[in-house]
C-alpha cells in the first residue's frame, strides 16, 4: 500500500473540478516528488477531457497536453505523481477501462465519486508492478495535511 500526501488546496481542487464538470468526468495530472512509500503532491493540473464519445465514463489526456504538463513539472523540479479523474454517480473504484488505460507504473490514480453533483468519496490506487503484464492497482492511503482521508474508516 502506497501513501499519497496531498495539500489541502490540491485535495479541494481535484474535488471541485469533479463538481464543475458534472455530469461529465473531469481529469488532470498530479505533480509532486517521490518519497519513501509514495508521493508528495505539490500541484494538480486540470486537463481538458478530450474524449467526446462518452465523456461521462471515459477520460483521456491528449498526448500533447501531457507533454506540456511534464515539461512544466520538470521546470518546477517536480515529476508526474499520478492522475485524477471523477466518476459521476459511480463509486470511487477503478473500472476495467481505467485499468486498461493506466500505463504509468509507480504513479497514483485518484478517483473521486461525484454524487448528484457533490464530491463524495475520493480514493487513490497505486499502479504497482514492473511491466504492463504484471501491473496491478493497490489502494493508497491518502493523507491531507497529515490526516487520513482514504480509505474511509467504517
Ligand atoms: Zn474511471
Amino acid at each position: 500500500m502506497g501513501v499519497l500526501h496531498l495539500t489541502r488546496s490540491v485535495w479541494e481542487q481535484i474535488r471541485a473540478h469533479g463538481e464543475e464538470t458534472y455530469p461529465h468526468e473531469c481529469c488532470g495530472a498530479l505533480l509532486g516528488v517521490s518519497m519513501a512509500g509514495g508521493w508528495k503532491v505539490e500541484a494538480a493540473v486540470a486537463a481538458g477531457n478530450t474524449r467526446t464519445d462518452s465523456a461521462h465514463n471515459r477520460y483521456h489526456i491528449a498526448p500533447l497536453e501531457l507533454v506540456k504538463i511534464e515539461r512544466e513539472a520538470r521546470r518546477q523540479g517536480l515529476g508526474i505523481a499520478g492522475f485524477y479523474h471523477s466518476h459521476p454517480d459511480h463509486p470511487a473504484q477503478w473500472s476495467p477501462t481505467d485499468f486498461a488505460e493506466a500505463h504509468w507504473l509507480g504513479c497514483s490514480y485518484v478517483i473521486t465519486a461525484v454524487a448528484q453533483g457533490k464530491a463524495a468519496v475520493t480514493n487513490s490506487f497505486l499502479l504497482a508492478g514492473t511491466t504492463e503484464e504484471d501491473k496491478r492497482f493497490e489502494q493508497d492511503t491518502i493523507l491531507v495535511e497529515g490526516d487520513v482521508v482514504s480509505p474511509e474508516r467504517c
